[in-house]
């Protein structure tokens, strides 16, 4: 029997873990990517050199078998260390002991994803290779080779994996009733680095991700395997301290100074390397449906989010892994039936998790600096410390477990309300008393499914 087609556009984290499960199942697998083979150049990643990896995608990544290899190289992080302006360092772990996020290489691992998807047999890559643009009538998408040529291609499904600006996407825009936003912050990031010390050992504490949180703004560092970190810093593009006022090396050198100060000797090159980096911007894309006909969008095509939930990758690789289950349960069901229950199953939380990366923005450059979030943080603490069958934190929700991104915020509303009204009426004390504790859980109708 001839085996189905499927087309996946785009070879980044979410294309090619995409072309490995499917081709498992069988089907005869294309992907066409804009760049050049990364096996055989320097790694490009694109954004960002390093990510952090939790329990969706690791979920994901098991489904090729790949979790335990990506996780040996990759930099364990129990919790946040942040750093004042006087370079205090203050420790919050990001849940009980045992749970942390991982560091890995963002190239690294598109580059092992490329390799596992190339000793597939049924899996077909091809570089140089760019969309541009899709007919949903005839179910072709138009592709530019590496010689200039467009030519039209089709397949029994394409899934559209062309990330933030993806063409595809562009072409759903203007067919009839496809909602679509695109928000910019008016924060622009820039990376830095921190090179490893003089025997290869870190500079700052391995096990953690720095903050330096500064109210409207913020730098934060992630761990590398080989010793360094990779800074990013998060600053308004316009204002009093933006990256408008940062023109000159004096500029740079005295706001680092300022607000930065124990970086600067870390720090590699630092005023040289501030203008040579790019500043890249930061995007939130929303849109619905994600299906027209047999085509269907995934990953960051379908959600860009703001990366300071450390979620977009991760959530990309869950509907990976929702789709391949999809597929599983739907046996006999067309692309168009599959692609809907995909759609409806993943919109609701690709939108609440958004809602909550932004959120988490103002938590981590402003608040967890403060004594109220501290008072907050403690009472939280305390419960998932006495109470993991009854109380889980909205951290733990979104990067610990499998519960809906959707669950998490709406349940993190309700965790907040009753942390609110323990504070506020100095219950503290009742939380040695389980009863009382169990009792307050149902009166805020507090649940995780
Ligand atoms: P991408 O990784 O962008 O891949 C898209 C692919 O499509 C690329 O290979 C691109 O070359 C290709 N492509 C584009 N256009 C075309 C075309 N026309 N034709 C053919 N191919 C095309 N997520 C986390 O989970 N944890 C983090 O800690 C984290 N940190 C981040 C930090 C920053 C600064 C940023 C910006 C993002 C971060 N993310 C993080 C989000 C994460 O990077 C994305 O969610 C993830 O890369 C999405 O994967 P994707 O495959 O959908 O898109």
């Amino acid at each position: 029997m001839k085996r189905e087609k499927i087309i996946i556009a785009g070879a980044g984290l979410a294309g090619s873990l995409l072309a490995s499960c499917l081709a498992n199942k069988g089907y005869e697998i294309e992907v066409f990517e804009r760049r050049p083979d990364m096996r055989k150049g320097k790694i490009e990643g694109g954004r960002s050199i390093n990510l952090s990896l939790s329990n969706r995608g690791i979920n994901a990544l098991q489904k090729v078998n790949m979790a335990e290899q990506v996780l040996k190289e990759a930099i364990p992080m129990h919790g946040r260390m942040m750093h004042d302006v006087e370079g205090k360092l203050a420790y919050q772990a990001y849940g009980m002991s045992g749970q942390y996020i991982n560091s890995v290489s963002r190239g690294g691992l598109n580059l092992k994803l490329i390799q596992l998807a190339d000793t597939l047999p049924n899996v077909t890559l091809h570089f140089n290779h760019k969309v541009l643009d899709a007919n949903f009538e005839d179910n072709t998408i138009l592709i530019e080779g590496p010689n200039g040529e467009s030519i039209a291609h089709t397949a029994d499904a394409i899934i559209a994996t062309d990330g933030a600006f993806s063409p595809i996407r562009l072409a759903m825009q203007k067919t009839n009733r496809f909602s679509y936003s695109q928000t910019y912050e008016n924060y622009g990031y820039k990376e830095l680095h921190i090179a490893p010390d003089a025997n290869g050992d870190f500079k700052l504490e391995k096990n953690a991700l720095h903050i330096w949180p500064r109210g409207d703004f913020m730098m934060i560092a992630l761990p590398n395997p080989d010793g360094s970190f990779t800074c990013t810093l998060f600053l308004p593009y316009e204002g009093p301290e933006s990256f408008e006022k940062l023109d000159t090396t004096e500029a740079v050198n005295a706001f680092f100074t300022q607000y930065f100060a124990d970086s600067i000797p870390m720090i590699e090159d630092l005023e040289a390397n501030f203008f040579k980096n790019p500043t890249a911007s930061l995007v939130t894309v929303r849109c619905n449906p994600w299906v027209r006909g047999k085509m269907a969008l995934l990953g960051d095509a379908a959600h860009a989010i703001v990366p300071f939930y450390g979620q977009g990758m991760n959530a990309a690789f869950e509907d990976v892994a929702v789709l391949d289950s999809l597929i599983d349960q739907m046996k006999g069901a067309s692309w168009n039936e599959i692609f809907n229950a995909y759609q409806a199953e993943r919109i609701p939380n690709a939108y609440a998790i958004a809602d909550l990366a932004l959120q988490n923005f103002v938590e981590m450059r402003d608040l967890v600096g403060k004594k109220e979030f501290l008072d907050f943080k403690r009472v939280e603490h305390t419960l998932c410390e006495k109470y993991p069958d009854l109380f889980k934190s909205q951290y733990e929700l979104v990067t610990f477990s499998n519960v809906s991104y959707q669950t998490a915020l709406k349940s993190g509303e309700k965790n907040a309300q009753f942390i609110h009204y323990i504070l506020e009426h100095q219950f503290e004390e009742k939380l040695n008393e389980k009863d009382w504790v169990t009792q307050k859980i149902n009166d805020f109708s507090i649940s995780y499914t």
